[in-house]
Parts: C-alpha cells; structure tokens; sequence
C-alpha cells in the first residue's frame, strides 16, 4: 500500500474544501476504499476522515420526506422504525447485502460509491479501462459471468454492485450533495453514470463533492414490495440479477408500479416504459412477463452471462408476484 497523509475534517466546509484537491478521498467506513487501497487499485495521498461530521441523523422533513444522513450505517437504516414501517423495501435490499460486521461499518455515502467487484478492476496484472483509462478491458473476452447485460459500452461491461441503491433507484431517492458551488439534490436516476467512452467515473459527482443525506420521497409503497436477490450463495455474495419491486394496488389491479434491476448494468436498471406496462394491469404472471420484456429490451449478454436474460426475466416475475401478496416484514 502506498503511504498516505491522514487528517480529520472538523467542518463540511472543510471537507469540501480538502476533498477538492487531487489525491484526495473521503474515509467514513472504508469498507471499500480500503480494500482497494491495499490492492493498489486506489492511491490516493490523502485520506480526509468524515465521521465527526454532523451526518449521522435519520430524521422526518417538513415535506415528508425521510432524510438519511451519509453517515448513518447501512444496520441502523435498516432497522430504523421509520424506514422499516414506511420503506420496508430500503430495509430488505440493505438486509442482503454484505454481513452484519459490514452493515455495522459501511455507510449510507459509502454504498453510493461503492466501486465495481470486476474481477479484472482489482487485478493490476490485467487490463481495465476503468482502473487505468485506454487499456482495454480484461472482461470482454474474459470470465464475464458476473457482468452486465445492459446499457455496457465497448470500454466496460462492470455492473454496479450496491443491493441499497437499486432499491433507491425504486424508491426514487435524492442524493443531497455538498460542493464548491454550494448544496444542491441529485434524483438517484442520475447520480450514477453508463460506462460509455469513461467508465472510470461512477457517477456524476465533481472533485471536492460531499454527499450529505439520502432523502426518501414520502410515498405509499410499503404494502406491496419486495427485493429479490439471485447470488450463488445465500449470504455475503453480490447479486447475479435483484429485482426491487413496489406496487400499489386496487384488489386484483395494479394502481401505480416501481421496478429496478441490479447486477445487470453499470448503474441501477429502471425504465418507466416498463413500470407503464403494468398499470392498470391485473396482478397477473402475464402482467410480470409483459413488464420484464419491457426492461430488458437491448439486453446482450457475453460468453459467460447469457443465462443472466433469462434469469432476470424470471426474477422479475416472482418478485412482482411476492410483491403483490404483502410485503413479508
Ligand atoms: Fe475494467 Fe470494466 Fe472491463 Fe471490468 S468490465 S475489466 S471494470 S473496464
């Protein structure tokens, strides 16, 4: 590991100021960064310690809202009555994600930047576009069985690996962020990016950003909502496909739809077309299959991941057919 200066920031305008010089990365949890750091992947000169900063409340807003601050851990929003009661959703993708050691650490700041699980992105001995820009990627014609199947580029086919944001995604949350130029939200659609011709950069964040707070929409989603995640072991593995799904419902009808994919893309995958083809419908398997033929339109497998289009497909079903039963608490 590279030698590294340490200081604490004591103000967010500290931070912001520190983090907007280059070598410089936030430390809250380091349930990531410092993994990458011990591999090389990440060297930065500077790690600017957040914890102290005043980011570690979850709290109701004057317009409903829920506020989760960055610092909070991913147990505590978990558990947190508010989140359970009104975004069981949040609570179960949380749930299936890591181990109870790693949620007792990891952030909610942190789990908006967690960085790719590629194989080939941890291992210097190999080419990657998003480790180093304009190698090439080590992917593409390599064991690709963990990678996306959607909106990839010809520079990167990494999904992102986050269970929380893709039921944010669902949830349609905004990501409160501090920069240079003051405070402004970015909807959670947004925040991250397609690999495209940059797949070095995540998501839209500048030099010196702070993401403060996640905030949660106040919405009726809680009746019928579920998070499905397909992994090849039943704990502390990244999902192949998760589904996050929320309906409203009127007896057998479906009122108003939410949809997401993860570890199928670069990004959470949602598409409005597809949450359209569900309203109005029965809650019928029809229904499903009509909506994941709707989301997965473009999906193109590689070598080792076709089985992905078709798993997802089926997820998709099962997690709307759950969905429409009650959410199990
Ligand atoms: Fe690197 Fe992306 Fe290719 Fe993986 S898929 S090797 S992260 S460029």
């Amino acid at each position: 590991m590279k030698k590294f200066a340490f200081n604490r920031a004591e103000t967010l305008e500290d931070a912001v100021s520190a983090g907007a010089s280059a070598g410089v990365r936030f430390i809250a949890g380091g349930t990531n960064l410092i993994d990458l750091m011990k591999e090389n992947v990440e060297r930065p000169d500077r790690l600017v310690d957040i914890t102290r900063l005043p980011l570690g409340e979850v709290k109701r807003q004057a317009d409903g809202s829920l506020s989760l601050g960055a610092l909070v851990s991913n147990a505590a929003v978990a558990e947190h009555p508010l989140v359970r009661g009104h975004y069981p959703l949040l609570s179960l993708a949380l749930l299936s994600g890591a181990s109870p050691q790693l949620r007792n650490l990891a952030t909610v700041g942190g789990n908006l930047l967690q960085r790719t699980r590629c194989c080939y992105f941890y291992d210097l001995a190999t080419v990657c576009n998003k480790r180093t820009p304009q190698t090439g990627c080590a992917a593409r014609n390599g064991i690709n069985r963990q990678h996306a199947i959607l909106g990839h580029s010809q520079a990167c086919i990494a999904v992102h690996p986050s269970d929380m944001c893709v039921a944010l995604a669902a949830l349609e949350a905004r990501v409160r962020v501090l920069g240079r130029q003051g405070e402004r939200t970015i909807p959670i659609a947004d925040f991250h990016r397609l690999p495209g011709n940059e797949p070095e950069f995540d998501t839209i964040l500048r030099a010196g950003d702070l993401i403060t707070a996640v905030e949660l929409p106040s919405n009726d989603w809680s009746e019928h909502s579920h998070y499905l995640k397909i992994r090849d072991r039943a704990s502390y593995a990244f999902a192949l496909v998760s589904v996050a799904v929320a309906l409203q419902l009127d007896g057998e009808y479906i009122v108003e739809a939410r949809l997401a994919l993860g570890g199928v893309a670069h990004k959470p995958w949602r598409l409005e077309s597809a949450e359209l083809a569900l309203r109005g419908q029965r809650t019928s398997n029809s229904s499903y299959q009509r909506a994941a033929e709707t989301l997965l339109q473009g999906a193109e497998g590689f070598e080792h991941n076709r089985f992905k289009i078709e798993l997802a497909r089926r997820a998709i079903v099962r997690a709307c057919a759950e969905a429409a039963k009650g959410t199990r608490r």
